[in-house]
């Protein structure tokens, strides 16, 4: 019998969006090969050990503030306390002397705590006459002084293995005196299009022909995320070519990525192939855009088979491909960040699958963060995405969002 339309939304064989990708993490192994690479380079890489501090942050207890450096016992309580002014302190360069009852040393910020003070009381605080200084009341013993050790302990743990590093961590490794770091190999990422109507970019389109976009958008999302990207271009709807492409795949790959040639009528055809090659399942994913979706190993490799669908392959890579090949690298957190903010217009939606909508998020007339829709939500409108910024993530169950609706967003901060 034929399916009425929109039956398929409630197909009991569509496996859900979270069930999919517990199903594909545990597929999953990460690079275990390390290297050791100097700090600059470390960035955006996946730290391989822990990082334990082999000192204190700061070494030594020192200002905070411009000012004079004193003992709290000399702060008077109330009228002014005047104290000696015995020497300078400039950052980089210790006080040779201690600082007796009754005196004060005129002290740079940055510069180490002389021996005896341990209070700082800020320049505009303090009334320099000559070799004398005139402080007034209200001043708390122990202010204005950063601790050694009070950024980071000696020992402690600073970075945990699984962390994709960014600028404030190396200049954190930094401030460890840490010059090199030991990071996962990258991992090596093969993709091609298949498809017979595709053309590539270059070459003029003959009649029935579309230009083959995905592979662009492929290499752009796989380099952001810092693999090493192996481009084994455009694949024809042919038995020997598709083989010939799994094979060279692979070969030295730890995960392939296609795109197309997984929906019904197509995946018999690429189905025998990755049979014979690996051990590959055709899932339908009960997801808007983005249903088909091929997953297994190839080989020793990972392997995702997304939809053709220019949208559908970006949805799926970052519900999909971004947290697996993170994991593949070695990451330990790998979730997308979600957000929940209103609505700012109506969203139109089918319950029985859950639907990434492209979404601008912005701030409205009060200034308040709202989510609106990009407008036509097609598979095929990839310029959906590009005017996005963000997913706008809608459960499987529900139907039409009103306005002012708290809906759940994946801001995309660069990574699709
Ligand atoms: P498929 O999954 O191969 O059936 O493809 C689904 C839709 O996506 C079809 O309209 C294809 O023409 C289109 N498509 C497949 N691959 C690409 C590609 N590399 N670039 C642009 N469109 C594609
Ligand atoms: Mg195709």
């Amino acid at each position: 019998m034929l399916q009425a339309p929109g039956c398929d939304e409630y197909d009991p064989n569509n496996l859900p969006v979270e069930e999919a990708r517990r199903r594909i993490a545990q597929l999953v192994r990460p690079v275990a090969e390390t290297e050791t690479v100097p700090l600059r380079e470390a960035l955006d890489r996946v730290l391989a050990a822990d990082v334990a501090s082999p000192l204190d942050v700061p070494p030594a207890a020192n200002s905070a503030m411009d000012g004079y450096a004193l003992r709290g016992a000399d702060l008077p309580a109330g009228g002014e306390a005047v104290l000696e002014v015995v020497g300078t302190v400039f950052a980089g360069h210790p006080f040779a002397g201690e600082v007796g009852p009754g005196q004060a040393v005129r002290i740079m910020t940055g510069a180490p705590l002389p021996r005896g003070a341990d209070t700082v009381v800020m320049q505009e605080h303090a009334r320099r006459e000559g070799d004398r200084v005139a402080i007034g009341p209200g001043h708390r013993p122990g202010q204005n002084v950063r601790h050694a050790g009070e950024d980071i302990a000696r020992g402690s743990t600073v970075l945990a293995a699984g962390r994709r590093l960014v600028p404030a961590d190396l200049g954190v490794l930094a401030s460890l005196g840490v010059a090199e770091v030991a990071v996962r190999r990258r991992p090596r990422v093969a993709f091609f299009s298949t498809g017979d109507e595709l053309c590539p970019v270059g070459e003029p389109l003959a009649e029935g022909q579309i230009y083959d976009s995905n592979r662009y958008t492929l290499h752009g999302l796989l380099a952001r995320l810092g693999v090493e990207v192996q481009d084994l271009g455009l694949i024809p709807d042919d038995r020997a070519a598709i083989e010939d492409a799994f094979a060279r795949a692979a070969a030295g790959a730890d995960a392939v990525i296609t795109s197309g040639g997984v929906s019904v009528g197509e995946a018999d055809f690429v189905k025998e192939t990755l049979e014979k090659l690996g051990q590959v399942n055709f899932w339908k994913i009960a997801m808007k855009p983005g249903k088909p979706l091929a997953v297994g190993r190839l080989g020793e490799a990972l392997f995702l088979g997304l939809p053709g669908n220019p949208v559908s392959v970006m949805a799926t890579f970052y519900q999909f491909a971004q947290p697996a090949l993170r994991a593949l690298a070695g990451e330990s957190h790998t979730e997308p960040l979600a957000l929940r903010v209103p609505a700012a217009e109506r969203l139109r939606k089918r319950p029985g699958r859950t639907d990434f909508q492209r979404g601008v998020l912005e701030r409205d007339a009060a200034g308040r963060l709202v989510v609106r829709s990009t407008g036509a939500q097609g598979s095929h409108v990839l310029t959906s995405m590009s005017r996005a910024n963000c997913f706008i993530v809608l459960p499987a169950d529900w139907g039409d969002v009103e306005p002012g609706t708290e809906v759940e967003v994946q801001p995309f901060f660069g990574l699709v």
